[in-house]
């Protein structure tokens, strides 16, 4: 029997070895291991959510093991740290610090990208990287933290009227803008919980970007009202603020004075982990991604595939696929059926990016753009944007679930939601 190892069960791998145990698991064609260094999945769109309290991790989770269990894959826990391409042959060490190796026919790596700092000073030691649930978890607490340290001083009327909770987020994409976005209802649900001193007056956001404006995925239009919509929240958009070194208290731009910060968050790009470069002789891009020919193959060995953020794929028009959700699902698909198609001994399929457009969600509005089959393109703002943009999570639930759990789950969750609305996580539906 074939073994086919997924390395990462994020937005494209998890995807994938749930089809692929629905189809060749089942008929015990092939034996599908899913491998993660966490025990749950949580798709990664919404770590700005579980960081802000929004969200709760432990009821939108879906456990790796009990997803395996009913769709037919096995799940091992443990962090891929090598390749052996001539023995065909991982390297894991899993929760117990115990090394193992484990041997693969087609190997699957999917395990997603890492916050890039581009070499800046001060980066690794002073800010916090929102790069995967854990990392969500610890700056939510870090900002309770900071929250209640914040209240005791109002509480003991030491505060001045300048005194305020300054936040610093450096990188104006889609993640920065959405953390920044949910910040100030956060306070508010932090004062609505008891702290009623506490609102988001006492919140000194700024959102930092290095080029001449936010969003450059989006039209300039749209970016230019989602700014305007960020400053009536009271935050600040600096742009062609280009960040030099960063200190324990704060930003220190190319020009200007330094941006004073009592938390710092990097979310100015993405790249795949260093070890993933040029690993076991493979082709990689500058920002370590392996380099997959048009099948998601890579370029220099046939049995290893690979999908999503530590993919480059180039496409048709010169450009590699972007690193988002959108990519990883449309490769995990192609990748799905490139499987199934060597198996059979068929052909195989080229993977085409279409982008489907973007939308940024803005606490309880959204904005952006929807494309009709990648090309003609439609802003979409408020209550319309925001549906679709929770539609897209509830779809990438519906191609793991199954439409009808999907609808259980999202019903199940807002009662819980419900339930804990006295808790910072509020009603996110
Ligand atoms: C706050 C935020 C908002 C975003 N918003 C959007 C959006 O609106 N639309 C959109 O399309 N994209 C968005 N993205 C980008 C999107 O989340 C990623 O592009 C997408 O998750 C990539 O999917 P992936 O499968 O490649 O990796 P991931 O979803 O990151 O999954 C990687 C998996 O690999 C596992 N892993 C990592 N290293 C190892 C290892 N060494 N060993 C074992 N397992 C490992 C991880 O635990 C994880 O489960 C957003 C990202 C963030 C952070």
């Amino acid at each position: 029997m074939q073994k086919i190892i997924i390395i990462g069960g994020g937005a494209g791998g998890l995807e994938l070895a749930t089809d692929l145990g629905d189809k060749l698991g089942k008929t015990d064609k092939a034996q599908i291991t899913l491998i993660d260094k966490n025990s749950y999945h949580l798709w990664k769109p919404l770590l700005h959510e579980v960081a802000t309290g929004v969200l709760d991790e432990q009821v939108d989770n879906i456990f790796y093991a009990a997803q395996g269990q009913q769709h037919n894959f096995e799940f091992t826990q443990g962090t891929f740290t090598n390749l052996d391409r001539d023995q065909k042959q991982i390297t894991i060490i899993n929760h117990q610090d115990e090394t193992l190796t484990i041997d693969y026919d087609i190997l699957v790596i999917a395990i997603g990208s890492t916050s890039n700092d581009f070499g800046t000073p001060g980066v690794k030691e002073h800010c916090i990287f929102l790069d995967d649930q854990n990392a969500a978890i610890r700056l939510r607490e870090t900002l309770i933290n900071k929250f209640t340290s914040f209240c005791s001083i109002i509480d003991n009327d030491q505060s001045s009227e300048e005194d305020k909770i300054r936040i610093a987020i450096v990188g104006g994409g889609a993640t920065g803008v959405e953390l920044a976005s949910e910040l100030p209802h956060m306070v508010e649900t932090f004062g609505a919980c008891g702290r009623n001193k506490m609102c988001s007056d006492l919140l000194d956001v700024s959102v930092i970007e290095a080029t001449d404006r936010i969003l450059p995925a989006l039209p300039e239009k749209t970016a230019a009202s989602i700014t305007k919509t960020l400053e009536k929240q009271g935050i600040h958009v600096l742009t062609k603020t280009m960040i030099t070194k960063a200190e324990s208290d704060g930003f220190y731009p190319k020009e200007g004075d330094t941006i004073k910060a009592d938390i710092m968050i990097w979310t100015a790009g993405v790249k795949a982990p260093d070890y993933l470069k040029e690993i076991a002789g493979l082709e990689s891009s500058r920002s370590n991604q392996l380099v997959v020919k048009p099948t998601l193959q890579t370029s220099r060995d046939d049995s290893i595939f690979v999908i999503g953020d530590c993919a480059y794929a180039m496409q048709d028009n010169g450009h590699a696929s972007p690193p988002t959700a959108q990519a990883a699902h449309q490769m995990a698909k192609i990748c799905y059926e490139n499987i199934i198609n060597i198996l059979n001994n068929n052909p195989l399929k080229s993977f085409k990016y279409t982008d489907n457009g973007t939308i940024i969600s803005l606490h309880d509005t959204a904005q952006g753009v929807v494309k009709i089959a990648g090309k003609s393109e439609m802003s979409v703002k408020g209550w319309f944007a925001l549906i679709i943009h929770r539609l897209l999570y509830r779809m990438h639930q519906a191609s793991l679930l199954g439409i009808f759990k999907a609808i259980r789950f999202a019903r199940a969750s807002k009662v819980m939601y419900k339930t804990k609305s006295t808790s910072i996580f509020s009603n996110r539906d």
